[in-house]
């Protein structure tokens, strides 16, 4: 693939071997004058995931622009795995992805085929329109639960899903934040630190402040500052409209209900949920508390958000408990002032 691709596809795997063959040094790529347009981008573009979402397409025509575009990838992954949060990382794929369905939205039909081979997406043309095999459509439309998306209500064909256009872009949206993100952290080491100290700082100050504004928000009695990692990620990303998979909101959502919080505030914790799921939404809930169910379901144990990867790695805490209630219940005596005892609290 040629330059003018690789500058909108930056996370194919052709793009770093481009720049490889340009010559470009990391060394260069941190502290040359030359390359302060792609080290701004790469700035630009980790706010962006933070702030506000990838902006509106700009197609850059020079030469010199095109490289910057595609350098700025790298810079990006270099900052955001230097800052190492997950929310962090997974703001910025999805905001990568986005602009790649956008980008794949408008390109011929050729070009979103060989991106989908190039990310091991079996895609092809069907009359028209699309079909995908069965496999990669289950595998990247897992974390979608809405009705459209379900396997059974898709025309198969000799194991090939038929996709109109859209839903085919959807789909590859969903690859190339599986690939972003299956690609990061990257390691980074001193000369990376202190090239990008004042950015990192940047970018740092205004994640602290998403997650304190975050905090702050009414989610009833509980306290969020006694979450484990596992289920303050879980609310973020549900908070930020991320798609969640089944299970992460089975665990969430049992979670909640365990240490206390209501139906209604546990459906108030998911915003604004689209007409077409409120029901859905309230059923989930209804069942997984036992409103409506014979079964109080319990969260799963750390074991089991291992295996669904929805444990972002155990802090302190975690490496001394195996259930995710424990870590609320060990963070609640650590909060307690000296010599005050839970009845006090209550
Ligand atoms: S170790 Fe357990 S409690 Fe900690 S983040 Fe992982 S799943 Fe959650």
């Amino acid at each position: 693939m040629d330059l003018p691709v690789l500058a909108r596809y930056p996370f194919l795997r052709e793009a770093s071997g481009y720049i490889r063959a340009e010559g470009i040094s990391l060394e260069e790529l941190l502290t040359d004058p030359a390359y302060a347009r792609a080290r701004a981008l790469g700035r630009g573009r980790v706010l962006e995931a933070l702030e506000r979402g990838a902006p509106p397409e700009r197609v850059p025509v020079a030469e010199g622009d095109r490289l910057a575009q595609l350098l700025a990838y790298p810079v990006a992954r270099i900052l955001v795995s230097a800052v190492a949060d997950t929310y962090l990382i997974r703001r910025y794929a999805l905001r990568e992805a986005v602009a790649a369905e956008a980008r794949l939205g408008a390109d011929l039909d050729d070009l979103v085929l060989r991106v989908a081979a190039e990310l091991g997406v079996d895609l092809r043309r069907a009359d028209g329109a699309f079909r995908l095999h069965f496999a990669d459509f289950l595998r990247h439309t897992s974390t979608m639960r809405e009705t459209p998306w379900k396997l059974i209500n898709q025309r198969l064909d000799a194991g090939y899903v038929r996709l109109r256009r859209e839903k085919a872009v959807r789909v590859l949206r969903n690859a190339v934040q599986r690939r972003i993100e299956e690609g990061l952290p990257i390691p980074v080491n001193d000369a990376i630190l202190e090239a990008f100290r004042g950015d990192l700082a940047e970018i740092r100050g205004i994640l602290d402040a998403k997650k304190a504004a975050f905090k702050a928000d009414d989610i009833g009695k509980v306290s969020i500052t006694r979450f484990p990692p596992c289920m303050y990620n879980l609310l973020a990303q549900i908070q930020a409209h991320e798609n969640v998979p089944h299970m992460g909101r089975f665990a969430i959502v049992s979670f909640l209900h365990h240490i206390g919080m209501g139906n209604e505030d546990i459906f108030r914790v998911f915003g604004d949920v689209p007409d077409f799921a409120v029901d859905v939404t309230k059923y989930q809930i209804d069942h997984i508390t036992g409103t409506t169910s014979p079964t109080e379901y319990t969260p799963p144990e750390c074991s089991t958000m291992k295996s669904y990867g929805l444990c972002p790695g155990p802090d302190r805490i975690c490496l001394t408990i195996k259930h995710p209630l424990s870590y609320y219940r060990i963070k609640g005596r650590e909060r307690r002032p000296r010599g005050e005892s839970a009845a006090t609290a209550a």
